[in-house]
């Protein structure tokens, strides 16, 4: 059996995603940028990038609708980073346009502008093996959570991996790593939603 996880591929760095993904046996990752792609897929990825532009894109094209789709099907969604924006219900002082599925609040770029990027390791509830490699770029954190939302990681005190049910989200880049953890860890996901 081969699940088909698209990665939205509108803005960001959507190749990483789609090449990290393409790693795991039973994966057959794509690119999507279409409504009729998205409605295909058995998991999505929002990757890294702009959430402004991401999110300016998907409704450009029509895709938030498409995802919406997906989202009311309990198909499981994992954004990264600016993916993980745009799929929060609240942004701190932003208005900018969100999917809004995550009940948590984020913040961006929320590291400051010192250490704005970074690496580090981190244990991953849910991840077996030890500690994952964390790469953070111009990331945000996670502020707030509702008691629906299960904290999966944190840096320094902060929130950094979380998940609601089918939606998962990281401040940091898993596909930007040789560890595939994170990417088993969806491909799970994706696996019970298709039973
Ligand atoms: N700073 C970006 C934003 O706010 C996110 C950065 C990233 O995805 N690496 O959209």
């Amino acid at each position: 059996m081969t699940y088909r996880i698209g990665v939205l591929s509108v803005q960001g760095d959507f190749a990483e995603h789609i090449a990290a993904m393409n790693d795991l046996d039973e994966v057959e990752a794509i690119g999507v940028k279409t409504k009729d792609a998205i409605r295909s897929c058995d998991g999505l990825i929002i990757p890294g990038g702009e959430s402004t532009t991401i999110g300016k894109l998907c409704r450009r094209f029509g895709l938030d609708e498409a995802i919406g789709a997906l989202h009311a099907a309990g198909t499981p969604i994992f954004g990264t980073c600016a993916g993980l924006i745009l799929m929060a219900k609240y942004i701190v002082d932003s208005d900018q346009w969100r999917l809004g599925y995550l009940d948590a609040e984020v913040k961006r770029n929320a590291f400051g502008r010192q250490i704005d990027s970074f690496e580090t390791d981190l244990p991953i509830v849910g991840v077996e093996g030890g500690q994952a490699r964390a790469v953070f770029i111009r990331g945000p954190y996670v502020t707030r959570v509702e008691p629906n939302v299960e904290v999966l990681a944190t840096y320094a005190d902060k929130i950094v991996m979380v998940r609601q049910g089918h939606l998962l989200g990281a401040a940091f880049h898993p596909e930007l790593t040789d560890d595939r953890r994170v990417q088993r860890y969806f491909l799970e996901m994706v696996k019970a939603a298709a039973q």
